[in-house]
């Protein structure tokens, strides 16, 4: 999953890089409000950290000209302590959630996740998918109650796909989720990965639709 994240204080932003990193997330920085804008109307992320107060264009105007553009990713919003009026207007403006600074990352992190799941018509944070389940809050698969070992970008792009259960999901679009601008993606290209998740999880999960990608089976492969 890739996050933008819009913080003008480098420090914080760093923080936030780190810990989403951590967290497995592909992470793109913007440092003010007009590149905010430009990249939030043109890749496509998952979910967006926004600070309010920002340079060139302040982050409630950011997030109106997405949303005025059709652009529904979720945004978590950065709030002055305190700041009611700022959590309303937010909200008002389009936000799916706020967070108050100072903040523990771990409930940013919980956030974000949340707000990626409900997105997806997922309210819980399990999926099941026939024999296999997945976890995507621990980060845990099972294959018919088994656990099995993934590595981060197997996960990732399992956990993607899982999120779009039964819908192809395009190999332009995987990649867009799965890394970062600056990622070097040579060794881990979607069909690789792909490749040894079909080994670990057995050939039938993953499906290969001609010209359109890939496709967890829906339950009825179950
Ligand atoms: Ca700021």
């Amino acid at each position: 999953m890739r996050v933008l994240v819009v913080e003008d204080t480098t420090a914080l932003a760093a923080q936030l890089r780190a810990a989403l990193e951590q967290a497995d997330f592909a992470v793109d920085l913007a440092p003010d409000g007009e590149e905010a804008s430009f990249l939030g109307e043109t890749e496509p992320y998952d979910a967006v950290v926004l600070d309010l107060g920002l340079p060139k264009l302040d982050g409630l105007s950011v997030l109106r000209r997405w949303r005025s553009a059709g652009r529904t990713m979720p945004v978590l919003v950065l709030t002055a302590r305190g700041g009611w009026a700022e959590k309303v207007e937010g909200l008002n403006a389009g936000a799916d959630d706020y967070l108050a600074k100072p903040f523990a990352m771990a409930e940013l992190i919980a956030r974000v996740k949340a707000l990626i799941r409900r997105a997806h018509g997922h309210a819980r944070p399990e999926i099941a998918c026939g024999p296999l389940s997945i976890d995507t809050v621990l980060k845990q698969v099972t294959l018919n109650g088994a656990p099995v070992r993934l590595t981060t970008l197997e996960f990732n792009l399992l956990a993607y796909l899982a999120h779009r259960i039964g819908q192809p999901v395009s190999k332009t679009e995987l990649t867009e989720h799965l890394y970062a601008q600056d990622f070097d993606r040579d060794s881990n290209t979607l069909e690789v990965i792909v490749g040894r998740l079909r080994r670990k999880l057995g050939d039938g999960l993953i499906e290969t639709i001609r010209g359109q990608g890939y496709r967890l089976a829906g339950a009825a492969h179950g």
